[in-house]
């Protein structure tokens, strides 16, 4: 169970985030939308301490950290139970598909070298890679990056997956194939935050949809109940200018 509490952001002058509050049951994937620039993405940075909120609170299990002031056990603590995926894959340029899916395994969870290498083409195998393992990011297509991403992600076997915005930076005919893919994870059991623009994704794979704007949390429910039954004049105004 996640439990992320009035989490407030600004930048400069700007609040980005004026106290969202979001609850994640275990397993469940919560599918966060809502138009450019309303807050998913420095929502999800904030969660994962790659921002620091002004104010809130996360909740993972039996620990709660407070998200302006937890101090680097706490972070380190957290980000052990989750993995991000991002938009622009954030891959090291400098490192094979398998040093890339080595990486947190060696570093973070102190995993043996050699161990760690079956692991990680274990989960390149998983994600359709296994002719690449010594490919650098730079001779792989962004589909193909992605799946290293989220290969990264999976290999560490997480709580939760935050991500960001997963397909916005692939070429159209790639997304399809990158979803499924995502969809592959959720079936794993895998607690999942995903921010995206797809809504037959959002239909298909959510347990929860989670309508943002303007830094606020207007409605949050069923994909049925949001796509088919909006509440609010936002979310309608939003969908009907999307689907
Ligand atoms: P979304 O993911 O919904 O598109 P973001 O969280 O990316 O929204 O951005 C929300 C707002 O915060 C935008 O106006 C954006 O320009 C601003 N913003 C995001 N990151 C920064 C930053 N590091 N510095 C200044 N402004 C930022």
């Amino acid at each position: 169970m996640i439990e992320v509490n009035n989490v407030k952001k600004s930048f400069g002058k700007s609040e980005v985030l004026k106290g969202v509050s979001v609850h994640v049951e275990d397993g469940e994937v919560v599918v966060i939308l809502g138009p450019s620039g309303s807050g998913k993405t420095t929502l999800l940075r904030c969660i994962n301490f790659l921002e620091t909120a002004d104010s809130g609170e996360l909740t993972m299990g039996n620990i709660s950290v407070n998200l302006k002031k937890a101090n680097k056990k706490q972070i380190l603590h957290i980000r052990r139970k989750m993995a991000f995926v991002f938009q622009n894959y954030n891959l090291f340029a400098n490192k094979t598909a398998l040093e890339n899916v080595m990486e947190g395994l060696v570093t973070a969870r102190k995993i043996p070298k050699d161990k760690a290498k079956e692991q990680a083409k274990e989960a390149l195998d998983w994600v359709g890679l296994s002719d690449k393992y010594d490919y650098y990011p730079s001779r792989l297509s962004g589909g193909q990056q992605q799946r290293v991403g989220i290969a990264r992600a999976f290999v560490l076997n997480p709580e939760v997956i935050l991500f960001d915005e997963p397909t916005s930076a692939l070429d159209p005919e790639l997304v399809g194939e990158t979803l499924d893919l995502i969809k592959r994870v959720a079936q794993k059991g895998i607690t999942m935050i995903v921010v995206t623009h797809e809504m037959s994704f959002a239909q298909d794979v959510a347990d929860k949809v989670i309508f943002m704007d303007e830094g606020v949390v207007v409605e949050e429910g069923s994909p049925a109940q949001i796509f088919s039954r909006p509440k609010e004049e936002r979310t309608k105004q939003f969908l009907s200018r999307i689907i």
